[in-house]
């Protein structure tokens, strides 16, 4: 007889559908049966998980909101609001189904979801299911999340000079300026909602953490405090099953075989993740600092990047040419084999959670170019506190960009950062070592799921 069975839901964006089927493949290779619980919107690719079970329900839950625009990020909010309060009575179903056609063989264990579909604790209380919940991002930006009321009670976030660069004690690392970027969006919508998802998270009975505890065991105390339930900090994911198999988009192959014909440590990858948008003129800048840095690049422009545009057409030509020059453009790469690639040797990144420990499992230093959310933070601790990479602190400007890129890739500094990525590099590789501390709270995860 197997472990049992275990529902995951992922929340459907690519940064947390990546690393819910990574857990999923995880939770599998440990004994587990998995079954994915998901709606048409954004749906996985079933073909590339024969192992698993797909349930999905409700295919109409979304209609009529036009989930094109989810490259805005208020949108994002305001979608994430959404679906907590529609997805309840069609999730509730299927979930009640689903225990009621499980065996004594196969019996379902818990339920795993995102953290960010709190609504899920209501039906896990009514249907009397353990609810584990998977937060996707870094443990130091939940933190940042969870302060949000006390920030604005001591009116931080109304301080009227918002570029100022003072430090804001009650969240270590990050100045004033930072919080409005962070909670830049739709303000009472997005109150509302990381409320939920912290009273959300502490009524669950664990939290798993894509992160490691060397990473980030400076917060760590804080959040044990914060949410007083078992913590399982089983990270990184991708280092146990990569991530091309969810990914939504196809991945561009040719960024490989160009980065093959490049010399070792002679490239900067540049992307943004799968929703962070620029203006044109943001583009143009981009374009100008890659141009006139001199260093060969790999640039993902994703398709609706450029707010208003389709793809590559507010080019003008001659700026095509003077980039074509050095780089090569792709819609969507394989970042993780990109990130590995010997050629590599910088990654211009937006800091999305996954994206940033990408580049630490590589060992690859870092441009931060954070855009909302938990990005500001994960893009500060890279900067002052893991000390492998540098904030462009003036938005997207040409001569900041060039300059940073000759700080990273041609200077000393670089070489220091690239020497402290390594040794974050190797710490990966310890703690998920038999007998490492994701091996060990990996372990403890299981005999806690074993044991509802
Ligand atoms: N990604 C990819 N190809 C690309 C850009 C990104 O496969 O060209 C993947 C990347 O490896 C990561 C995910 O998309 O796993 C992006 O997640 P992240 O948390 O970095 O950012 P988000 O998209 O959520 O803003």
């Amino acid at each position: 007889m197997g472990k049992g069975r275990l529902l995951l839901f992922p929340l459907p964006f690519q940064g947390h559908i990546n690393p819910m089927l990574q857990l999923a493949n995880i939770l599998h290779s440990k004994g587990f049966n998995i079954t994915i619980i998901h709606t048409s919107f954004n749906s996985p690719n079933i073909s590339n998980y024969p192992h698993f079970t797909f349930e999905s329900f409700s295919e109409d839950t979304l209609a009529g909101y036009d989930t094109s625009l989810l490259g805005n990020v208020k949108n994002v909010i305001l979608l994430l609001n959404l679906v907590n309060k529609v997805w309840i009575d069609p999730f509730h179903d299927c979930v009640k189904r689903l225990l009621s056609n499980s065996s004594v063989e196969d019996p379902i264990r818990c339920l795993i979801p995102d953290a960010t579909l709190y609504f899920t604790q209501a039906v896990t209380d009514l249907l009397k299911l353990p609810r584990i919940v998977l937060r996707t991002s870094s443990l130091c930006s939940f933190h940042v999340f969870h302060s949000f009321p006390l920030l604005l009670q001591k009116g931080y976030l109304s301080i009227e000079d918002s570029q100022s660069e003072a430090p804001v004690p009650e969240v270590p690392q990050l100045k004033v300026k930072d919080l409005s970027s962070t909670f830049k969006i739709e303000r009472d919508a997005l109150h509302v909602m990381l409320l939920a998802i912290m009273s959300g998270t502490k009524a669950a009975s664990g939290l798993i953490w894509n992160s490691f505890e060397e990473l980030e065991q400076s917060i760590l105390p804080t959040i044990q405090k914060e949410f007083p339930i078992p913590n399982f900090t089983i990270g990184p994911f991708h280092k146990y099953f990569t991530a091309s198999a969810s990914s939504l988009l196809e991945q561009d192959q040719t960024a490989l075989s160009w980065l093959d014909m490049q010399a070792p440590h002679s490239v900067l990858y540049v992307s943004f993740g799968s929703l962070a948008a620029i203006d044109k003129t943001e583009f143009f800048e981009m374009a100008w600092g890659l141009a006139n840095s001199k260093q060969k690049f790999l640039w993902v422009v994703r398709p609706g990047v450029i707010r208003g545009s389709e793809w590559l057409e507010p080019f003008p030509v001659g700026l095509l040419e003077a980039v074509s020059e050095r780089g090569h453009i792709v819609k969507w790469a394989p970042q993780q084999e990109v990130l590995a690639h010997p050629a590599t040797t910088c990654f211009w990144s937006h800091c999305g959670w996954n994206s940033t420990l990408e580049s630490i499992c590589e060992g690859v230093p870092m441009i931060c170019s954070p855009s909302f959310g938990d990005q500001m933070t994960n893009a500060r601790y890279v900067e002052a506190v893991w000390k492998v990479g540098l904030v462009l602190e003036n938005g997207m400007e040409r001569e900041e960009i060039t300059s940073a890129i000759r700080r990273v890739v041609v200077e000393q500094e670089g070489k220091e950062m690239k020497m402290r990525m390594s040794c974050l590099k190797e710490k990966v590789n310890t703690c998920l070592m038999e007998g490492g501390s994701s091996y060990r709270s990996l372990e403890s995860l299981v005999n806690f799921i074993l044991s509802f």
